[in-house]
């Protein structure tokens, strides 16, 4: 057996890089109104103040006054009405639907997208992040639709099934399904 030099030893380790560098770099590199006002799009922000609101940029929020305010002096920023708020990692993980334990991935795709240096990591170690990412969606998407579905059979389908005439059943149907879906996204 041969006892690794130190060499080799130093690159393993260094190669294992720790969560924290993509996180501690975008913090750094990317201001939250930066990545704000590009989700926003143009002259969606309004200054009040010291801080800046827009409509909730956050999704399953359907804000229809600004509730969403950005702090440039902390750079942070919160939505006074889903009660949600951190810094410019949080937005984007929340944004782009990365769950806490990746936030290093929504860390280094932001870099990307405002065009920094990403600190390395072998390309394979981010395919199989994004490989196991949209797996877990499925997953979630799918048990979400089964209980949509079992709600809407328990909950709705009785009532449209009064309805006798087969065309308005049938209607009224698509129309509830429809209804359904958008109150329970
Ligand atoms: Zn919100």
């Amino acid at each position: 057996m041969t006892i690794p030099s130190a060499e080799t030893r130093r690159t393993r380790r260094y190669r294992g890089i720790s969560y924290v560098k993509p996180i501690a770099a975008a913090k750094e590199a990317v201001p939250v109104i930066d990545l704000a006002d590009r989700l926003a799009g143009p002259g969606k922000m309004r200054r009040v103040g010291k801080t800046w609101t827009t409509n909730c940029l956050l999704p399953n929020h359907d804000d229809r006054t600004p509730s969403f305010v950005i702090y440039p002096e902390t750079n942070s920023w919160y939505c006074f009405s889903c009660l949600r708020g951190g810094n410019v990692i949080e937005l984007a993980r929340l944004v782009w639907g990365y769950d806490e334990r990746d936030a290093h991935v929504a860390a280094a795709n932001l870099l990307h997208e405002f065009g920094h240096d990403v600190p390395q990591r072998p390309p394979a170690w981010f395919r199989k992040h994004e490989r196991q990412r949209h797996t877990r969606t499925a997953i979630e998407d799918t048990k979400k639709n089964i209980v949509r579905r079992r709600l809407f059979k328990h909950l709705i389908l009785p009532l449209v099934d009064t309805i006798e005439d087969e065309e308005e059943h049938n209607r009224e149907l698509d129309r509830a399904w429809l209804e359904f879906q958008r109150l329970m996204p």
